[in-house]
């Protein structure tokens, strides 16, 4: 919010701030500390502050600062709670940030549809609290505590899409503020239908290049009777990933299958003060009935004892799944941890099932060879795995033995019919692997860029340039 030292080198002389400041009163920042909080998100990528934030109230006050924008074509970059981590929300060309925070309630629950409608502000835990008395509960779940809007735009997922899917499976239909100050509504409470082109999936991973979402419509789930997690330990990263392989390939639905190699295990027992012993790991979850979660976690120590699992330790209690999620959630912050003063920079592919093996041995080989610091972890039910460089940014070598090995890693997955990013999405960070992974598409994705933003000022300079 603003505060009493509020910057004043944008005033009077910037016509589009003193229009913001008479639309929104205090609730206009052009205080230093403010523009800075927002034009950083949560990895390595350099602050790049925007000239002034906007915190807006409703779908029309967003209307009506795009409106602004557009009339003296200036960048508009939406912000949830910055907790991304590809450079999503630098401002590299100034502009106007638009704060959605303040656009939090949860605006209805349709318990026999299993759906909600949200403003963009609301963050997944307050869902999760709201919903806790009704049974449901939204499952989509990247770890930080992001606004939905947030999640929408990034297309986010996280430790269980490999049973519920990914937030393109999930939202239902959008508010949307186009680049001209226009509001529509995409899709809508219907759980399928035929009716035209689906623009809801078209901005759902935009990331505020196209549209800023005021509103999300959410599928929900009912809580399960009954979830268990189990760890399991194993003597080769290549049995423990073998594992997940034929989990997958067998159709058993588990709910939460997540990898952590020796390094990330090492770092999470030192940080969050746990014994677990430092091999491969696998972190499973199982939802069902009682008898079907059994089943399912039956199947899956028998598939784990074929590749060398061992330790399978259970944690039914909800407390001790608690604890254990959490460990798994402080994984990049226990990276950090790992050399004090450093910086983490956090990078994802996804390939298909079959070939996550070869991707994440010849990966981790590369990170050993290469001499970097960089655990693996990963939502590997889904293919997905992630590096988190431990880093100094201003260390000219080290960052380019990570760019290295990055580059490496998104080539491979790429050569593997996989993608550059599965769910940290695009920013400026991996803008570069755009046209590899898409070729003639990528010219299609800025033909529509052109059409619904054609001053380029929604997230300019993210995901494509025009
Ligand atoms: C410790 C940690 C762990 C993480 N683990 C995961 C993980 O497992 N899976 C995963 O998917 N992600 C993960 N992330 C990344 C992050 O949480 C997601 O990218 C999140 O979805 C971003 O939401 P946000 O509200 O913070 O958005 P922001 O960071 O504020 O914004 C992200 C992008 O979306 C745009 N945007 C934000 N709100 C809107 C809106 N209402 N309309 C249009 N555009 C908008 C912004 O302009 C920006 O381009 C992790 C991050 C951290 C810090």
């Amino acid at each position: 919010m603003a505060d009493a030292a509020e910057d004043k080198r944008n005033q009077p002389q910037d016509p589009l701030i003193e229009a913001l400041r008479a639309l929104l009163g205090e609730r206009l920042s052009t205080a230093q500390a403010v523009r800075e909080h927002h034009g950083k998100d949560a990895s390595y990528h350099a602050m790049e502050a925007p000239d002034a934030v906007a915190f807006a109230e409703s779908t029309e006050e967003v209307s009506a600062i795009v409106k602004l924008c557009a009339q003296y074509k200036r960048p508009v970059i939406a912000f949830g709670t910055g907790t991304s981590l590809e450079g999503q929300v630098q401002a590299a060309q100034g502009g106007i940030c638009i704060d959605l925070s303040n656009m939090a309630t949860i605006l209805e629950v349709n318990e026999a549809d299993l759906d909600c409608r949200v403003q963009a502000g609301v963050t997944r835990k307050t869902l999760n609290t709201y919903l806790r008395d009704t049974g449901l509960f939204f499952p989509i779940d990247p770890g930080a505590d992001a606004s939905l809007g947030g999640m929408a735009a990034t297309s986010a997922s996280g430790t269980n899409a490999v049973r519920y899917g990914t937030m393109r499976e999930n939202v239902m239909g959008l508010t949307v503020v186009l680049a001209d100050g226009r509001v529509i509504r995409t899709g809508g409470r219907a759980r399928k239908s035929s009716a035209g082109y689906d623009l809801t999936r078209l901005f759902v991973g935009s990331e505020g290049t196209l549209g800023i979402i005021t509103e999300v419509q959410l599928r929900l789930y009912g809580i399960p009777e009954a979830m268990a997690a189990a760890v399991c330990s194993f003597d080769t990263l290549e049995g423990a990933v073998d594992s997940v392989i034929l989990t997958i390939q067998s159709g058993i639905p588990v709910a939460r299958i997540e990898l952590l190699d020796e390094l990330q295990v090492k770092a999470i027992n030192a940080y969050a003060k746990l014994d677990y012993p430092v091999k491969p790991t696998l972190f499973f979850e199982f939802h069902g009935t009682e008898a079907w979660a059994r089943e399912q976690a039956e199947l899956v120590g028998e598939i784990t004892r074929d590749y060398g699992g061992a330790n399978f330790q259970w944690a039914t209690r909800q407390e001790d799944r608690t604890k254990l999620w959490e460990a798994r959630h402080n994984a990049y912050f226990a990276c950090l941890a790992l050399k004090p003063g450093s910086g983490a920079w956090a990078t994802d592919v996804c390939v298909p099932i079959s070939r996550l093996a070869e991707c994440i041995l010849e990966t981790r080989k590369d990170i050993d060879e290469t001499g970097v610091l960089a655990p693996i972890v990963g939502h590997v039910g889904d293919g997905n795995f992630h590096l988190t460089f431990v880093i100094d940014p201003d260390d000219p070598e080290e960052m380019a033995k990570a760019e290295g090995v990055n580059e490496r890693m998104v080539m491979r997955a790429l050569s593997m019919g996989g993608t550059c990013t599965g769910e940290h999405g695009v920013g400026t960070g991996k803008m570069r692997f755009l046209q590899a992974e898409h070729g003639d598409a990528l010219a299609v994705m800025r033909q529509l860029k052109v059409a619904l933003d054609p001053d380029n000022i929604m997230n300019p300079g993210k995901i494509l340039t025009v």
